[in-house]
């Protein structure tokens, strides 16, 4: 006679962070469950997801409660910072600088996730959690209530070790873009529309922006007190691409760039690593940071965004990238990931806390399902077209991206980051998804703003006034805040948005109406 099967009440593929909130926050609101975490790789490696924003940094501090890891092991981040030339070869100090004057009233971080990801699957594992580390979910028969998960063991591939079969109420997937179960249901679904791709790296012996030597030979100005040009996530813009720059606590500097295919090639017809040596090497700034530094590893994706068609159903939930990728800019992912855990959880939490008494209400959790289907499926959309759809024609041009950062951080404050705080429930809120007039309000006021900039991009590129202010512009504007405090940014933002709609009229007399239905041709370099 074979063996029964080990039950579990859930299990979570993958450990990183996603996987390993979801199982930290699920041992605490149900602390009887049986939880198992299954995880390959024995130590986390560097990767990207390093710049938190303040939803994100909220959840990894208020939520998972890691304060102490987070001020010991990790950076503050002291807001974005945006960089612009006009495409010549320029002195770090002839450039435009867009941030904020003083830093914003809540903490946000900057991450050595494989730091981060090891303190929360050590902290699951402490609040109760089974850890496999070293294996693998090869397999999984989905059922209801309950489901066999295969679990190879050893390498993963299950050659140097065995495989061991169990069942579970829940198989939560947070195995980021691998995504464990959205392939399986065949789900997953690229974002045709917003075709970005990415190449990063981290860089050993970069420059620290704020060292009295470096500042005096690139002749940078002074800034705010208290206000650290290093701490900052630093953009280089251009037409079509972004590139990050952020420092990590261990000393080293990640620098990525993410550009629109249709819209930017990076230079050179080499490796993906020879071209982004290339870029890095060619702009401005960037390439006096890195001077001297080394490339210690590369990575690119050809491809960003895509989306499962389901986050959710009977004994199943998607969490974080196993769910769906946006964009980098702004630095949703780790939002999208705080909010589809958290209100994971709370769906799971339920479920086992009915099973617990007896027996599931079905009907309950199907209802639960459709709601939480239907949030996630209306946000991502939304999302996208709310902020990204059209972006990367604004990239190179100072005035017109530090009037959309303006307004889109203030209402970032305004209508996500204020509730959050307020109301620490509303996490399972993703951004724009509830079926309210007020969402669908927000949504179609960004909507309307971000297509609206974009426009303006494209009469700038056609009448020739694209990226005017691209040297020697600071400006220097309010910092965000909570509640009414985000006002004075909001304010400053619209500001600069009319004048740029006066210079559009003013423009117009000279040049008529230009045909502006598509973005200008794909540059190089
Ligand atoms: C270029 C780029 C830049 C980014 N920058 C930012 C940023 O600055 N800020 C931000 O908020 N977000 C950023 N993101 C997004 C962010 O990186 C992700 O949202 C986040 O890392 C996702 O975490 P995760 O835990 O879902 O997935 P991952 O961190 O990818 O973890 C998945 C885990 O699952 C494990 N796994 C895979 N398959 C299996 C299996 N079959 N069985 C068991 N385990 C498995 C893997 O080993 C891995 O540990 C960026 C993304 C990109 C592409």
């Amino acid at each position: 006679m074979s063996e029964p099967l080990d039950r579990y009440d859930a299990v979570v593929v993958g450990g990183a962070l996603a996987g390993a909130s979801a199982a930290l926050l699920l041992a605490r609101k149900r602390p009887d469950a049986r939880i198992l975490v299954v995880e390959p790789q024995q130590a986390f490696p560097r990767k990207v997801g390093e710049a938190t924003v303040e939803t994100s940094a909220y959840f990894l501090e208020s939520v998972l409660c890691l304060q102490e890891h987070l001020e010991a092991e990790q950076l503050p981040k002291h807001g974005l910072r945006y960089w612009f030339a006009d495409g010549q070869p320029r002195r770090f100090a002839e450039m435009s600088e867009v941030a904020p004057r003083a830093l914003a009233d809540v903490p946000t971080f900057q991450l050595d996730r494989s730091r981060l990801d090891e303190a929360v699957l050590a902290a699951a594992a402490e609040a109760g959690c089974e850890v496999a580390r070293g294996a693998k979910v090869t397999g999984w028969e989905e059922g209801w209530p309950e489901s066999r998960v295969t679990i190879a063991q050893g390498n993963g591939d299950g050659e140097d070790g065995c495989e061991r079969t169990v069942t579970t109420r829940w198989l939560v997937d947070g195995s980021g873009r691998h995504a464990f179960v959205a392939r399986r249901k065949r789900l997953l679904k690229r974002t045709e529309e917003h075709p970005v791709a990415a190449m990063w790296g981290r860089w050993n012996g970069a420059a620290d922006l704020d060292d009295a030597d470096f500042v005096a030979a690139t002749g940078l100005p002074p800034i705010g007190d208290g206000v650290r040009r290093r701490l900052a996530t630093n953009h280089f813009c251009g037409y079509g691409w972004w590139a990050w720059v952020i420092p990590l606590s261990d000393g080293a500097t990640s620098v990525g760039l993410v550009h629109h295919r249709d819209l930017y090639t990076p230079p050179g017809d080499g490796t993906p690593e020879e071209r982004f040596r290339a870029f890095v090497a060619a702009q401005p700034g960037l390439s006096e940071i890195l001077d001297g530094a080394e490339l210690a590893d590369f990575n690119a994706y050809r491809h960003l965004p895509y989306v499962a068609g389901r986050y959710a159903g009977r004994g199943w939930a998607l969490t974080g990238d196993a769910a769906s990728f946006l964009d980098p800019y702004y630095s949703p992912g780790l939002d999208h990931l705080a909010m589809s855990v958290f209100a994971s959880v709370e769906l799971i939490g339920e479920d086992l806390a009915a099973a617990a008494d007896g027996g599931g209400d079905e009907a309950r959790l199907d209802e639960r399902l459709e709601t939480h289907n239907d949030h996630f499926l209306r946000s991502y959309p939304r999302w996208l077209s709310g902020l990204y759809l059209g972006k990367y024609e604004l990239m190179g041009d100072a005035e017109l991206t530090a009037c959309s950062y303006a307004i889109d951080t203030a209402l970032y404050y305004f209508g996500i980051v204020t509730s959050v705080y307020r109301y620490p429930e509303s996490l399972a809120n993703p951004t724009f998804g509830l079926s309210n007039p007020q969402s669908e309000w927000a949504w179609r006021t960004m909507r309307f703003f971000n297509r609206r900039l974009n426009r303006i991009a494209r009469f700038r590129r056609a009448t020739g006034s694209y990226g005017r202010k691209n040297l020697g512009w600071r400006r220097f504007g309010p910092a965000p805040g909570l509640g009414m405090k985000s006002l004075p940014m909001l304010v400053s933002g619209i500001a600069l948005w009319l004048r740029l709609e006066a210079g559009v009229l003013v423009r117009r007399l000279r040049h008529g109406r230009p045909d502006l239905s598509q973005p200008v041709a794909a540059t190089t370099g």
